[in-house]
C-alpha cells in the first residue's frame, strides 16, 4: 500500500461503499464530525460494545451497569469543573483563516524534534549493527541531548502557561518556535483564546423561565453522580464499579480525521471505587485488564502502546493512555486515570449531601478514590477497521479487498448463497439461514455469480461464506468456504454450526 494517508482514504472509502459508515446527513452535503453507523457498521459496533459490556460487567461480580440520562442537572458541570475548566486554547492562522487547538500545534513540532532524534537513532542502528545500544546512544549523543534539552524546554513553558492559562505566552511560544500554518505556510496567527468545549441548549419552554442545560462531555459523571445510588441499592462493598456506555458531545474544535475525532460520540466507561490509599493498585490492575481486552481481540501487541501522561489533570494522581496505531500514526484510544476523590467530593460539596462509605472492615467512613477505564467506541470501530483492511494479490493475478474483522466482531458470521437461483436451491438455502439465525446474523443472497458474492462477504469481514448446490439436495451437504484461507470444504448441514461456533470463540 502507497503510505498510511492513502490506506486511511481507502479505508474511508471502504467503511462508506460498504454500509459500515456514512457521513451525517449527507444527502445536504453532510455535517461535519457527525456520522451515522450503517446496516453493518451498526452490527460491528453493537459486536465491542457486548464484548466491553461482558468483560467489564459480567465477567465481574463487583462491576454493575448503568444508563444514565445524557441531559444532567448544570450544577453537576459545575462541581466537575467542566463549566469553568473544559477548555482548549485555540488560535487562526488569518490567511488560510484555518482555527488550530494552539497546544496541538506545539506537540505538533515536539513530534518532529522527536521525529529527528528517531532518526539519528535509526541511522545509528544500522551503521553499528548488532552491537548497537540505543539507550546508550540516546543518553550520550549530543545532538540527541541537545533535541532532548530543546522538547523539554518547550514543554515547560507550553504546559505552565496552559496551567496558568497565560494565552499569551502560548502565542509567544508558537512565534518563538516560527510555527507556520501548514495550509498556507503562513505565520500571521490571531491571539490565542480559550474554547469551552461544552454544547448547550434550553430545557423547558421559555414561558416556564428556561434554563441552560449541557450535553454531556463524558459519561463519567452520571456515574458520579449514581453512586449512592447504586452502592445503596446494590449493597455493593468496595472495591466495586459502575459501568456505562453512551453518547457524549463536545464541541472540538478541529474535528477531523474520520470517526477518530467527533463532536457527537460514544464513550465506555468503569469507575471503579476503592478504599483511599488503594488506588495505585488498582490502578496497575486495570492498566493490565484493560490491555488484555484489546490484545484479548486477536490483533497484535505490536499496534498498542502504553502512553504515560506528563500533565496530570489537576484531580488525577497517575494516567496511562493506551495508544493505538492508527493509520495516522499511535493516537489515544482508551485512558486510564487514577481520579483521587476530586469528583466525589466535588458532588457532595456542591449538592450538600452526604457521599461516604462506611466500611465495616475498618468502622470508619470515607470518601472512596475512584480508577477510571474510559475508552471511544468510535475509536475501537476506528482500530478494528484499520487493522482488518487489507488487500490481497490471488495467485490467479486477481486482487480482493478482505476485511479481517476479528470472526467474534464481524457484523455478519455466515452468508448463505444458493449456487443458482433454481431447482430447488433458493429453498433449501432459505432452510439452512432460518437454522442458523437464532444464534447469530446471517445473511442471504441469491444474486450474481458466487464469485462477486463471496468478494462482498470477504468486503464486509464475514468469516464463513455457505453454499447450496445440487449435490446439497442429494446428501445435505453444502461448502463452506473460510474468508482469510479461501479454502472450502464440503461437510454435512449438521456440522455448520459448530464449525462456526469454532470460530467464534476468543
Ligand atoms: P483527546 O486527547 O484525543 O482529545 P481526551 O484525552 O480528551 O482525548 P478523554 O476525555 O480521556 O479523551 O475521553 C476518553 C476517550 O473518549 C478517549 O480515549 C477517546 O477514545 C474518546 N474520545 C474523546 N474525545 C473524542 C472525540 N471527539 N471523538 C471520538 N472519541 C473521543
Amino acid at each position: 500500500m502507497a503510505n498510511n494517508e492513502d490506506k486511511f482514504k481507502k479505508i474511508i472509502a471502504h467503511a462508506k461503499e460498504y454500509g459500515f459508515v456514512f457521513q451525517s446527513s449527507e444527502i445536504y452535503d453532510g455535517l461535519a464530525a457527525a456520522y451515522d453507523y450503517g446496516q453493518y457498521g451498526v452490527e460491528l459496533k453493537n459486536n465491542i460494545k457486548n464484548y466491553w459490556w461482558k468483560s467489564m460487567v459480567q465477567f465481574h461480580e463487583n462491576i454493575v451497569g448503568l444508563d444514565a440520562a445524557i441531559f444532567m442537572h448544570p450544577t453537576t458541570w459545575k462541581a466537575s469543573g467542566h463549566v469553568d475548566a473544559f477548555n482548549d486554547p485555540m488560535i487562526d492562522n488569518k490567511d488560510s483563516k484555518k482555527r488550530y487547538r494552539a497546544d496541538v500545534l506545539v506537540e505538533d513540532h515536539i513530534a518532529k524534534i522527536e521525529a529527528k532524534n528517531d532518526k539519528d537513532v535509526e541511522k545509528a542502528a544500522k551503521r553499528f549493527g548488532d552491537a548497537f545500544d540505543e539507550a546508550q546512544f540516546r543518553s550520550t549523543n549530543q545532538r540527541i541531548l541537545d533535541r532532548e534539552k530543546e522538547i523539554e524546554d518547550i514543554k515547560s513553558r507550553l504546559y505552565s502557561a496552559m496551567d496558568e492559562n497565560r494565552l499569551d505566552d502560548i502565542k509567544n511560544l508558537i512565534e518563538d518556535l516560527e510555527i507556520a500554518c501548514p495550509i498556507s505556510g503562513s505565520r500571521n496567527w490571531t491571539d490565542v483564546r480559550q474554547f469551552n468545549l461544552m454544547f448547550s441548549t434550553e430545557m423547558g419552554s421559555t414561558a416556564e423561565g428556561a434554563s441552560k442545560i449541557y450535553l454531556r462531555p463524558e459519561t463519567a459523571q452520571g456515574i458520579f453522580v449514581n453512586y449512592l445510588n447504586i452502592q445503596k441499592t446494590g449493597r455493593m462493598k468496595i472495591p466495586f464499579g459502575i459501568a456505562q456506555i453512551g453518547k457524549a458531545f463536545r464541541n472540538e474544535i478541529v474535528a477531523r480525521q474520520f470517526i477518530f475525532r467527533m463532536r457527537e460520540f460514544e464513550q465506555m466507561e468503569m469507575q471503579f471505587f476503592v478504599k483511599p490509599g488503594e488506588e495505585l493498585k488498582w490502578f496497575d490492575y486495570w492498566k493490565n485488564e484493560r490491555m488484555k481486552w484489546h490484545l484479548n481481540m486477536g490483533i497484535p501487541q505490536s499496534e498498542y502502546r502504553f502512553h504515560e501522561h506528563e500533565k496530570l489533570a489537576h484531580y488525577a494522581n497517575a494516567a496511562f493512555d493506551i495508544e493505538f496505531n492508527f493509520p495516522m500514526g499511535f493516537k489515544e484510544l482508551e485512558g486510564i486515570h487514577s481520579r483521587t476523590d476530586f469528583d466525589l467530593n466535588a458532588h457532595q460539596q456542591y449538592s450538600g449531601k452526604k457521599i461516604q462509605y462506611f466500611d465495616p472492615e475498618i468502622n470508619e467512613s470515607y470518601v472512596p478514590y475512584v480508577v477510571e477505564t474510559s475508552i471511544g467506541l468510535d475509536r475501537t470501530f476506528l482500530a478494528v477497521l484499520s487493522y482488518a483492511y487489507n488487500e490481497e494479490q490471488l495467485e490467479d493475478g486477481s486482487e480482493r479487498v478482505v476485511m479481517r474483522i476479528p470472526p467474534f466482531l464481524a457484523p455478519i458470521k455466515a452468508a448463505v448463497l444458493p449456487l443458482v437461483k433454481k431447482d430447488g436451491l433458493p429453498e433449501k438455502a432459505m432452510e439452512i439461514f432460518d437454522s442458523l439465525k437464532n444464534d447469530y446474523m446471517c445473511f442471504y443472497e441469491e444474486k450474481d455469480s458466487i464469485g462477486k458474492r463471496y468478494r462482498r462477504q470477504d468486503a464486509i469481514g464475514t468469516p464463513y461464506c455457505i453454499t447450496v448446490d445440487h449435490q446439497t439436495l442429494e446428501d445435505n451437504s453444502v461448502t463452506i468456504r473460510e474468508r482469510d484461507r479461501m479454502q472450502q470444504e464440503r461437510v454435512g448441514i449438521e456440522k455448520i454450526n459448530e464449525i462456526i461456533n469454532n470460530r467464534l470463540k476468543h
